[in-house]
């Protein structure tokens, strides 16, 4: 039974990230309180109609490929856990493909077991099922726009836009995405924006032939057919604009969807054709958030102004904040990460052994992030 004495932890930012940690907290007896700047949960990049699980090809196994690969398994446990009947998801295969010589097609190079899944179904699944085991407080149309530690209660002040306290939570959990420098102050952890934009239109494809419906992926991925919330519908995409988090939809970025369709698809150019000249193409934009060295950035953090900081100093050296963590940079990644690290930050967070090897978890600490941002402000110096 949850009472006062239940750990209580404020999660600031309702996409993949905070939902992920939200439901993790949940299982271990947590009383949450989430606060989402949008209209409803998933209204940033996890807003993504239409995303894809696959697995991260490397030559040689990289940080990054084995932690995916890690998460992989755990995104699929949680479709099955939380959305057993599909919605949401479909199962699939997905060709991939690289480029050939020049004026030659792409060449198929195999095919990977891979999901389709419109990630605002799995962070409302999360969601009521953490009501059914917690308090579970979701306050939407709530920007926090400061954080201040009380000495004294030992507690940190949400704070909205009109500096009124919102809450004061001895745990707070930074899962904003870009958005979060504006949050931490001047601490340079070298998040960057990534804007990126995918052009749909209606599907009345069958789904009888799968061969039909199998995804195809080269620098981007065309899905011939996915059952949305909004319908059925087919996508091409994502182009990436890095540095930018300008949510407006571009000509160029629609033009290079659609090169990319006509090299990995050409059979469907056809329907793109038809659909613009009946101006039924849309295209979605979203704002993905990268780090420096594309890992993503989980546990505690520090605070405040870091901006002297020795980019030699050993990371353990580093002080964080008290009950300040963070979620953060998951890239181009969210489906293949958020479920494991929300168990990962979870278990930092209530003195559980993590489920991740200990060369991992050095690499997902945020510090390592400060201290290759500070070096970097010192080569660009200079
Ligand atoms: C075009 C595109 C295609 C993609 N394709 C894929 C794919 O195929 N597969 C895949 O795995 N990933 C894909 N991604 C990446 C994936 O969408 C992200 O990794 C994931 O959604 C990030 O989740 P998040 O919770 O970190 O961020 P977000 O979903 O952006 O969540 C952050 C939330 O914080 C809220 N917020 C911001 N500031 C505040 C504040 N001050 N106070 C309160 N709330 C605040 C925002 O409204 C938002 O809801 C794609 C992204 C884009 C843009």
């Amino acid at each position: 039974m949850l009472g006062r004495s239940s750990p209580h932890a404020a999660i600031i930012g309702c996409g993949l990230a905070g939902a992920a940690t939200a439901i993790a907290l949940a299982k271990l007896g947590w009383r949450i309180t989430v606060y989402e700047s949008g209209d409803n949960p998933a209204s940033g990049a996890s807003a993504l109609p239409v995303g894809m699980l696959s697995p991260h090809h490397t030559t040689q196994p990289t940080p990054l490929s084995r932690l995916t690969a890690q998460g992989l398994s755990v995104t699929r446990s949680h479709l099955q856990t939380y959305l057993p009947d599909g919605h949401g998801w479909v199962a699939t295969s997905v060709e991939n493909y690289e480029r050939g010589d020049l004026h030659q097609p792409p060449v198929l190079q195999g095919v990977d077991l891979a999901h389709i899944i419109q990630p605002a179904c799995l962070i409302d699944a999360w969601l009521n099922h953490a009501r059914a085991l917690t308090s579970l407080e979701l306050c939407t149309q709530t920007p926090i726009t400061r954080l201040h530690f009380d000495d004294v209660t030992r507690h940190w002040n949400l704070l909205s836009t009109t500096g009124a306290v919102r809450s004061a939570a001895s745990h707070v959990v930074v899962a904003n995405a870009h958005a979060a420098p504006h949050l931490l102050g001047t601490l340079a952890l070298g998040l960057r924006p990534v804007a990126g934009q995918i052009t749909l239109g209606p599907s009345q494809m069958g789904t009888d032939s799968p061969s039909r419906i199998t995804p195809k992926r080269l620098s981007g991925v065309y899905v011939p057919h996915f059952l949305t919330r909004a319908g059925a519908v087919w996508s091409v995409g994502a182009t990436y604009r890095r540095g930018s988090d300008d949510l407006a939809v571009r000509a160029r970025d629609r033009a290079a969807n659609h090169d990319l369709l006509a090299s990995i698809a050409p059979e469907a150019t056809d329907r793109w054709s038809a659909q613009a000249k009946e101006n039924l193409l849309h295209d979605w934009v979203g704002v993905r958030c990268a780090s420096i060295d594309r890992m993503p950035l989980v546990g505690a953090l520090p605070f405040g102004v870091h901006a002297g900081i020795d980019p030699s100093a050993a990371r353990h050296h580093i002080p964080t904040a008290p009950g300040l963590y963070g979620l953060l940079a998951l890239g181009s990644r969210g489906l293949s990460l958020a479920p494991l690290l929300g168990e990962v930050l979870a278990a930092k967070m209530s003195g559980q052994p993590s489920p991740l090897p200990l060369d991992l978890e050095k690499a997902i600490d945020p510090r390592r992030a400060l201290l290759q941002s500070a070096r970097q402000a010192l080569k660009t110096r200079q």
